[in-house]
């Protein structure tokens, strides 16, 4: 197996809002935010070749929307995903897995391209993965999630016949819900961001890694109250928070992050003040 970062390029959004409940006095020593006080945060997906498959995780924030959406999120940097997948020898029909893994629009918006008046799969060759309970939870979104869920982001892939869902386990016993996808990927659930987003888990060079996806944005997140204020049950974050950390610090995990601008991956060390970033490195390093 060979994974690859994959970086689709930088938005911003604001630091109160993605810090949740931590006050910008320390929050702005994490992430140092404009005079409007956005932040700076990456879009970083993870390609994974493995046993003929090339399985992208995420895909970014795409280029279908207006100006004046693109206006909200200033959009910056070099990379996109073409390029970023072209540096590494691929293209997008290569692809033969989309894995998404939550349906919110920096994490999807790449799924869906527009022809002309027509909106067709960006990945023609590949099978889109997500899960039954969350495509439910995005096709008929809340009030609150409403304006992250894009219809134009998720609808085209129903209706292409390219979509398949993962089986969702249930977890009694406080730990995140676990399920096997390939022979050297698993897929862990967590609630507390969104419903059933996933996490996909990898054995790779002796280690285990983890794609973060918003349940831990940044290495700044790891702190346990440092929730963002979009999570829509912050409590079951908190809790989801803990389960992991503790699971990850004692098995020596790697953690990989999809927003954070500074950092791609980093090991755990526990502290007095609880579980912290250890070492920190980029994923070819690994
Ligand atoms: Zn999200």
């Amino acid at each position: 197996m060979t994974l690859y970062s994959i970086n689709t390029g930088n938005f911003k959004l604001d630091g109160g809002a993605m810090f949740g409940v931590v006050p910008k006095s320390i929050w702005q020593k994490l992430n140092t935010p404009d005079e409007n006080n956005m932040c700076t945060w990456a879009m970083r997906c993870l390609l994974i070749e493995d046993e003929g498959r090339l399985i992208l995780v995420d895909n970014g924030i795409g280029n279908k929307q207006d100006a004046k959406f693109f206006g909200h999120y200033f959009l910056h940097g070099d990379d996109t995903l073409d390029k970023s997948l072209a540096a590494q020898g691929f293209q997008r029909s290569d692809i033969t897995d989309v894995f998404l893994t939550h349906l919110h629009f920096d994490h999807c918006g790449g799924s869906i391209e527009r022809q002309g008046d027509k909106l067709v799969p960006a990945f023609q060759n590949a099978t889109y993965w997500s899960n039954a309970a969350h495509w439910q939870w995005a096709v008929q979104p809340n009030d609150r999630e409403k304006a992250s869920f894009l219809k134009e982001n998720i609808l085209p892939i129903q209706e292409s016949g390219q979509l398949k869902f993962v089986e969702t386990p249930d977890s009694s016993d406080g730990k995140l819900a676990s399920t096997s996808f390939t022979n050297n990927m698993d897929v862990r659930f967590v609630s507390g961001h969104t419903e059933k987003m996933m996490l996909p888990q990898l054995r790779y060079k002796g280690r285990t890694i983890v794609y973060m996806a918003d349940l831990l944005p940044s290495s700044g997140h790891i702190p346990i109250p440092y929730v963002m204020a979009y999570d829509t049950r912050p409590l079951t974050t908190l809790g989801e928070k803990k389960s992991f950390l503790q699971e990850a610090a004692a098995n020596d995990y790697v953690l990989f992050f999809e927003h954070d601008h500074q950092r791609e991956c980093c090991e755990l060390v526990q502290t007095e003040k609880g579980i912290r970033m250890g070492r920190e490195f980029s994923l070819v390093e690994l």
